[in-house]
């Protein structure tokens, strides 16, 4: 398994089949190279059932480290609007785990919440052409 994901376990909602798959927490773009590339691929945390191929987007969200800027995205689909943004900005810095990721790279940090993933790639593909 690599760094920054792991094993979560979905449920069909079509057929309630329990199965096991790979979610993406965290990535740090200055050094999962891989998890960068599979996101400008296609799509994040999406999950496809074994037995009747029905495809499911996971309910998480990925924290993504832009390091070294001062900035941290967290994408989440299902944050629409800024009122879901804002929420989900205010639980974030409440976690413990991620104010540690906070302290590392100091409190200087601009956080923003994305839900539009071309919005996303974009913001990643503008960072790997300075710090590529
Ligand atoms: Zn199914």
């Amino acid at each position: 398994m690599m760094a920054g994901t792991s094993t979560v376990e979905v449920k069909c909602v079509k057929c309630g089949r329990i199965y096991e798959t790979e979610a993406i927490d965290h990535i740090d773009l200055s050094q999962d190279r891989d998890l960068y590339r599979r996101i400008q691929r296609g799509k994040i945390n999406r999950a496809q059932c074994p037995k009747c191929r029905k495809v499911m987007y996971l309910d998480r969200s990925v924290v993504i480290n832009f390091e070294p800027l001062d900035l941290i995205v967290v994408y989440d689909q299902t944050a629409k609007s800024a009122s879901a943004r804002k929420e989900i900005e205010h639980q974030f810095r409440n976690v413990t785990s991620f104010n540690e990721v906070l302290e590392e790279i100091g409190n200087e940090v601009e956080f923003e919440v994305i839900s539009d993933l071309k919005k996303l790639k974009k913001l990643m593909k503008d960072y790997t052409k300075t710090y590529g």
